[in-house]
């Protein structure tokens, strides 16, 4: 018996439609199928005087009867997930897929009416000015902060998770199954030298917050950082001094270290000497296992913090801004579809990412294209904290702790 896989990371064949659209071909593709299927079983059932209907597990064709196990209900399911959180143009093209798989549903969304935008009567577009008026107000003081890696590009950190980046190609001797196996964590468990190799390298410490990290820490200073979720694990927002009560790490972090065996937790400056100086991995003195850094992996759920603060914190938010991240990775990817319909949404990144809208519907969400320090940089004018921004950055604790270093060497060297 054949049957239909919803899943479509799934490898459709050459010259077929890839991602949606090609999983609703193989869909429709698969119904047809079975319906022929279906119709020969029923010539050969013709011969049988009575036909006993609650026999049918299908309704042949699919197109109006709802059977619980009929496949199309787990990819209708995704399709309209997936254009939950699509931009407006992206959302027309999936509807268009909806439509047809001729399910007899109008799958068409009611149409978009103008609405009055969150930051008041104005009958244009909202913008940065309208955002930050309000803002100088006070209104604000549950700020939600969502950060990846586009925010730690300024500081010299590349976007190492990224299959193509310069650190992948050091692993080409390791012949890994794929790129990102360097990060899974059963890979790790039988083969861990390509990750010790990669860890060397990226092991904070080499690197300082950028003008973005000061400006989560000001958010946090003034009280109304209601907590920054990164997926980064350089560490730069602690490091930033943004409080680490103030900072969910999604994808963990460096600072802490336990056994992928036991999860016992391990000494981590003995776990970076294994790693960094001996470039062996960690063994755990509990159970002979091997540890690791409390980085995620691949194949690990995200940090307890994660799970124990979402929830909250995006029903108390009352604006969101989304800094230099592709919103590609779920869960994190999902944060800005979950606060109130009436929060300002702001966004700082090279391109349109998520369902951000830029439509002439749009009530609430600023899109600022450009590199995060720019953004961060012009809107701190535009609020009156340009001057507190610049003696935030320079006295980040490891810019600060880094220029006395430099004086106390150039004194020695006198
Ligand atoms: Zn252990």
């Amino acid at each position: 018996m054949s049957s239909f896989n919803v899943n479509p990371d799934q490898q459709a064949p050459d010259k077929e439609p890839t991602g949606l659209a090609g999983l609703a071909s193989r869909f429709v593709q698969y119904r047809d199928e079975q319906a022929q299927h279906d119709s020969d079983d029923d010539s050969a059932d013709d011969h049988e005087s009575d036909h006993d209907d609650d026999s049918e597990s299908t309704d042949s064709g699919g197109a109006h009867g709802v059977d619980p196990d009929d496949p199309s209900l787990g990819l209708v399911e995704r399709l309209l997930a997936a254009r939950a959180r699509s931009s407006p143009d992206q959302a027309d093209k999936i509807t268009a897929i909806l439509n047809s798989l001729n399910l007899g549903i109008d799958f068409t969304p009611p149409p978009r009416v103008l609405k009055t935008h969150v930051f008041g009567e104005a009958n244009t577009p909202p913008t940065l000015s309208h955002l930050a008026s309000l803002f100088k107000t006070k209104k604000y003081s549950k700020i939600l902060v969502l950060t990846g890696a586009g925010i730690s590009v300024a500081a010299g950190i590349p976007d190492f998770r990224t299959a193509g980046t310069g650190l992948y190609s050091n692993l080409e001797k390791y012949n890994l199954p794929h790129p990102t196996a360097v990060f899974d964590i059963d890979f790790y468990k039988d083969n861990p030298a390509p990750f010790v190799m990669l860890a060397s390298e990226i092991w904070p410490g080499n690197h300082l917050p950028t003008k973005t990290h000061a400006f989560i820490k000001l958010l946090s200073d003034k009280g109304i950082l209601l907590r920054n979720y990164t997926q980064n694990i350089d560490g730069l927002e602690v490091l930033g001094g943004v409080p680490e009560e103030k900072v969910i790490e999604c994808h963990g972090h460096f600072r802490t270290a336990s056994c992928t065996s036991c999860g016992s937790p391990m000494d981590v400056s003995l776990v970076s000497k294994s790693i960094i100086e001996d470039g062996v991995p960690p063994v755990c003195a509990k159970c002979g296992g091997i540890g690791k850094p409390d980085i995620v992996f691949f194949g690990e759920d995200l940090p307890s913090v994660f799970h124990g603060n979402i929830n909250r914190d995006v029903k108390e938010a009352d604006m969101i801004i989304v800094m230099g991240t592709s919103l590609q990775v779920q869960p994190v990817a999902g944060i800005p579809d979950y606060v109130s319909s009436k929060v300002p949404r702001l966004l700082f990144n090279r391109e349109h990412v998520g369902n951000f809208d830029t439509s002439e519907y749009n009530y609430r969400d600023i899109f600022e294209a450009g590199n995060c320090d720019d953004g961060v940089e012009n809107f701190c004018e535009m609020i009156g904290w340009g001057e507190e921004l610049r003696t935030c950055y320079e006295n980040a604790e490891g810019r600060r702790k880094l220029r006395e270093e430099k004086i106390t060497s150039e004194e020695e060297i006198d």
